[in-house]
């Protein structure tokens, strides 16, 4: 099957020839622009798919089917119910797009897509039941049961940096208080960073951020941890209990044969591994029975384009 994958993202859409091993043929990409109304964006798109295929030696007509990854959820008849980062609500996506290129389209969250990747091609390759969790400004998460993505019965499940760990925790903006994301992501990091910098100013964490709290990243909060810094060491391994809590019920719900980790946090590595194996046992329930492997994604930023074109 010949097939394009479209990662789109809120600053730039990339695309790309797919084979059907998951190895990207060609690739090709536009920067988002969300000024523009949506008919001239899928117009865009479109025409960088017919270049994406040209680059792979394919015309359009031979272009058996286009999936697209997106930071929001959609319908299966293709509509997108919701893309904030686009500004597309209630938009007919698939429709649009086949008035330029008449080819099979299907649409998925980008993070059911990166999970459905390493299914496919990555790290979880292999595997019949996976969950993908991506630790970036957000967390995002997919399902895979029997080597395809589960997102529920309306489109809707698989939001696990929803889920809820305090009751009276801080607001998210979600509405709700206490979501996983407020303490896991790499934005909840550097907050949390910030506010413990505020009362205690001696630390790594300040410094490597040149004095300016307004510089801290999520980076340089978990190198200070790696360097053994007070501070940060405590405020890492409050990360890592939460982190660890919310795996332990992805498994003690799910079971799933293999966690993957995902995302900008999860480039450091061995240092988040090793302390979230550590922890997350600590929270299972049966602890004498086999648990799943905890990995990291392999795919990097090309994972929205691979799992894009195995949608099909
Ligand atoms: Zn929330």
């Amino acid at each position: 099957m010949k097939r394009i994958g479209v990662d789109v993202g809120g600053t730039g859409i990339q695309m790309g020839v797919v084979d059907d091993a998951g190895n990207i043929l060609s690739k090709e990409s536009i920067p988002t622009q969300i000024s523009l109304p949506v008919e001239e964006q899928v117009a865009q798109i479109a025409d960088c798919a017919v270049r994406t295929a040209a680059a792979a030696g394919l015309k359009p007509q031979e272009i058996d089917f286009i999936g697209f990854g997106i930071p929001g959820i959609a319908a299966p008849d293709g509509t997108v119910i919701k893309c904030t980062n686009m500004n597309w609500h209630y938009i007919p996506l698939a429709e649009l797009f086949r008035k330029h290129l008449n080819v099979r389209i299907a649409i998925d969250n980008d993070a059911n897509v990166a999970a459905l990747a390493e299914s496919v091609a990555g790290v979880s390759k292999g595997s019949s039941s996976s969950v993908f969790i991506t630790i970036g400004t957000g967390i995002g998460s997919g399902i895979i049961i029997n080597g395809r993505i589960w997102s529920g019965a309306h489109g809707i499940g698989g939001e696990l940096g929803h889920t809820i760990l305090s009751l009276d925790g801080d607001l998210c903006t979600c509405g709700n208080r206490g979501c996983l994301e407020r303490y896991c992501s790499a934005n909840a990091l550097i907050r949390i960073a910030r506010e413990a910098v505020a009362k205690k100013p001696d630390t790594l964490i300040l410094s490597a951020a040149g004095g300016k709290p307004e510089n801290i990243n999520a980076r340089i909060v978990i190198d200070a941890a790696r360097e053994n810094d007070p501070l940060a060491v405590s405020l890492y391994a409050r990360y890592i209990s939460y982190l660890g809590q919310a795996i332990a019920n992805v498994v003690n719900f799910l079971d799933p044969e293999i966690i993957v980790l995902g995302g900008g946090v999860s480039k450091a590595g061995a240092f988040l591994l090793d302390a979230l194996r550590k922890e997350y046992v600590r929270y299972i329930l049966y602890k004498d029975q086999p648990l799943p492997p905890l990995e990291l994604a392999v795919l990097g930023p090309d994972a929205g384009i691979i799992g894009a074109a195995m949608l099909a």
